[in-house]
């Protein structure tokens, strides 16, 4: 393997060290680990505005790839049991909340919201590509066709479920949601960990760039909420590696398309669901170290 150095390649979106070793290949993209944090990335990372036009129109014309997907209301109960059981403080209070879900799809977390939060609640979303927000708007939910901005809305809670890999910078992110929480508002991550694996080959699925273009480990999830000041109150792991994800790699084989085929629960891969506050002071550090 060599290492590439910034002539070459972007700097770590989570460290800025521009050296980095090849990790796996998908689609003619080049996947890289950072060898200061052991972040993952698609280096080079593109442009902002072909990231910007892809999420917009869910269309990538060069690679005759379209990631629009579709809705899929088995979603909503399954975030209906998390949600409730994981903000069961905040359902308790019965006091009337505003949660927002950003990079809410199609908003089927939105409508598991719905059935939990207190008489009164303001449940809205934030959707860049238009496709899914008109889809979501059409069926009567209050989203947004845009990213969210700073200081757009005062919130209780805030949701970024399997966002995090598209988004280039989650540092500048974070502290755009941290201006749209009120005091003590509460933040609710989820994507995966694929860098604490080893080796591309333990990933039980394809990695899906360029539409993914960054991948953390635990301890980055970690860090990056700390430096936006935020507390995590807790961490819960989710297994994806059963006989359903075995069946759906072979489907993908038949296909033409990338896959992963290994033996169902062996890998390390978790979704990673993170309940965290944003501090009185998010300029207060915590204790973590990295
Ligand atoms: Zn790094």
């Amino acid at each position: 393997m060599t290492t590439k150095t910034q002539t070459q390649v972007t700097p770590c979106p989570y460290c800025s060290c521009v050296n980095h070793k090849e990790w796996a290949e998908e689609l003619g993209f080049s996947v890289v680990r950072c060898e200061g944090c052991d972040l993952l990335f698609i280096s080079p990372i593109p442009s902002q505005e072909s990231v910007d036009q892809a999420v917009r129109s869910g269309i990538y014309k060069t690679l005759d790839l379209n990631v629009t997907a579709k809705r899929i209301p088995r979603k909503i109960e399954k975030y209906r049991k998390i949600f409730r059981i994981l903000f069961a403080d905040v359902w308790k209070d019965s006091f009337p909340i505003t949660w927002v879900d950003v990079g809410c799809g199609y908003g089927e977390v939105l409508e598991a919201v719905s059935t939990l939060v207190p008489a009164g609640s303001l449940i809205c979303g934030y959707e860049p590509m238009t496709v899914k927000a008109e889809k979501a708007i059409s069926m009567g939910l209050h989203v947004t066709n845009e990213y969210l901005t700073p200081h757009s809305i005062e919130a209780d809670v805030i949701s970024a479920v399997d966002i995090f890999s598209h988004i280039p910078d989650f540092h500048s992110f974070l502290s755009i949601v941290a201006t749209n929480l009120r005091v003590n508002g509460l933040l609710y991550l989820e994507t995966g960990n694929l860098a604490d694996l080893n080796r591309r080959i333990d990933f039980p699925g394809e990695l899906g760039v360029p539409d993914h273009l960054v991948f953390a480990g635990e301890k980055h999830l970690r860090g990056y909420l700390d430096r936006a000041g935020f507390d995590i109150e807790s961490v819960d792991y989710v297994r994806i590696d059963g006989f359903l994800e075995l069946c759906k790699n072979i489907v993908k084989r038949l296909l033409g398309r990338p896959f992963s085929l290994q033996v169902p629960y062996t890998s390390k891969y978790r979704q990673v669901l993170i309940r965290a506050r944003l501090r009185n002071d998010p300029n207060r550090p915590s204790a973590i170290v990295l």
